[in-house]
C-alpha cells in the first residue's frame, strides 16, 4: 500500500464521496444554473458568515482574482515572503493585476500587526498606494503554521484604519480552524475575502471557494470569467466538495494526531536533528548534517512511502484521509531500518 506523504492534494475521492458526485443535479453555471455549485456556494458562504461564494477550479484563481477584484494597477499588495500568492502564483499579481508586491519576513509565514504597519507608505505621490493584504492560514511554507488569532484582530484593525483590504488564502484554513478549535463565523468576518481549498485536507478531488460579500462576487464571476474559469455543468464536482464540508472536516484531528505522532517519532530518529513544531498536518525536519536526503527519499520510497525534499536538508510530510492505518508503524519500522542499514555500512 503506497503511503504518500507529499501533500494533502494527493487524496482520491473516498466511494461514499463518488455515489453523491453520481447523484449530484446539473445545469450550466455560466447561466447561475447549476443546482449542486449554488447550493455549494451558499453552503460555504453561510458557513463563514459572508454574502456570497464563488466556486472555481483551483486556489490559485481564487487567490488571483481576489488580489485582481480589490486592486488597480499600479497598486501594492503586502504579504508574507513565502506567501502562496507571492511564492507559488507564478508571478500572477503581477500578471494578473499589474500589481507590486512588498514582503515581510515574518516567523514561519506569521506576521505582526506592527510588521504591517511599519511596512505602510505614507500618502504621496512618488509611492505605489497599498491597497490589499493577504495573510495564509494555515501557513504552508511555514509548515502548517496557525497564524495567531488575536493577531489577526490586530491585523485587521490596522487594515481599517488604513482603509486596506484583508485577504485570506485559507487553502487549510479548516486545519487551523479545527486545530485552535475556532468557528468558522469567528474567522469570516475578519476578512474582506476568503478562498478556501476543497481539495486538500478536505479530500475533494478538484476546487475552491472564494468568499466575501455580493458585490465583490459579482466582480468575481467576471474576473473567472475572464481567466478561463468559467465551467459548465461542474455540480458534479461541486457536489464532491459538498460531501467534503459536510464530512471530511471533523475527521482532520486524525491528521493532526498523526502528524503529531510522526513529530515524536522523528524527533527519536538518530537520523534527524531537529522537527518544526508541528501545529496542523505538516511535518518538516531537519535531517543531520551526515545523512542525505537523497539517499533515505530513495530508501523510502522502496517501501512505498513517498515525500518531497524542502530545503537542503529538509523533507516534508503531509498527513492526510488517503493514508493507511498502518502508515507510523509502516514509517517507524522504515526509519528504523535505515538507520540499521546506514550505520552497519560506513
Ligand atoms: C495549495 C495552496 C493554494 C492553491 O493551490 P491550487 O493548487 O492552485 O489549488 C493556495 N494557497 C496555499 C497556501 C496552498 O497551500
Amino acid at each position: 500500500m503506497l503511503i504518500d506523504l507529499r501533500s494533502d492534494t494527493v487524496t482520491r475521492p473516498t466511494p461514499e464521496m463518488m455515489e453523491f458526485m453520481l447523484r449530484a443535479p446539473v445545469g450550466d453555471d455560466v447561466f447561475n444554473e447549476d443546482p449542486s455549485i449554488n447550493d455549494l456556494q451558499s453552503f460555504a458562504a453561510d458557513m463563514f458568515g459572508k454574502e456570497a461564494g464563488l466556486f472555481c477550479p483551483s486556489g490559485t484563481m481564487t487567490n488571483q482574482i481576489a488580489i485582481k477584484a480589490q486592486t488597480q494597477p499600479g497598486d501594492e499588495i503586502v504579504c508574507e515572503a513565502g506567501a502562496h500568492v507571492y511564492y507559488y502564483e507564478g508571478g500572477g499579481i503581477a500578471f494578473n493585476s499589474g500589481c507590486t508586491t512588498k514582503t515581510l519576513v515574518g516567523n514561519r509565514g506569521v506576521f505582526t500587526a506592527d510588521q504591517l504597519m511599519e511596512a505602510l507608505r505614507p500618502s504621496d505621490v512618488h509611492f505605489p498606494k497599498t491597497s490589499l493584504v493577504a495573510i495564509e492560514n494555515t501557513c504552508n511554507r511555514g509548515g502548517g503554521k496557525i497564524f495567531d488569532f488575536d493577531e489577526i484582530k490586530k491585523i485587521r484593525a490596522v487594515c481599517d484604519e488604513n482603509n486596506l483590504k484583508l485577504h485570506l488564502d485559507g487553502a487549510r484554513l479548516f486545519n487551523a480552524l479545527t486545530a485552535s478549535q475556532r468557528k468558522p463565523q469567528e474567522i469570516g468576518p475578519m476578512f474582506d475575502s476568503i478562498s478556501i481549498c476543497l481539495s486538500k485536507g478536505l479530500g475533494a478531488p478538484v476546487g475552491s471557494l472564494l468568499l466575501g460579500n455580493a458585490e465583490l462576487i459579482e466582480k468575481a464571476k467576471r474576473i473567472r470569467k475572464v481567466l478561463g474559469g468559467g465551467m459548465r455543468q461542474a455540480g458534479v464536482i461541486a457536489s464532491a466538495g459538498m460531501y467534503a464540508l459536510q464530512n471530511h472536516v471533523e475527521r482532520l484531528t486524525d491528521d493532526h494526531e498523526l502528524a503529531k505522532a510522526i513529530q515524536k517519532l522523528l524527533e527519536n530518529s538518530e537520523l534527524v536533528s531537529a522537527v518544526l513544531p508541528v501545529e496542523t498536518n505538516i511535518v518538516v525536519f531537519e535531517l543531520k548534517p551526515n545523512v542525505s536526503v537523497q539517499n533515505l527519499l530513495e530508501y523510502l520510497k522502496t517501501k512505498g512511502i513517498l515525500a518531497f525534499q524542502v530545503g537542503p536538508q529538509r523533507i516534508r510530510f503531509v498527513t492526510h484521509l488517503d493514508l493507511p492505518k498502518s502508515t507510523l508503524e509502516i514509517l517507524t519500522s522504515a526509519l528504523n531500518s535505515y538507520s540499521s542499514e546506514s550505520s552497519s555500512a560506513s
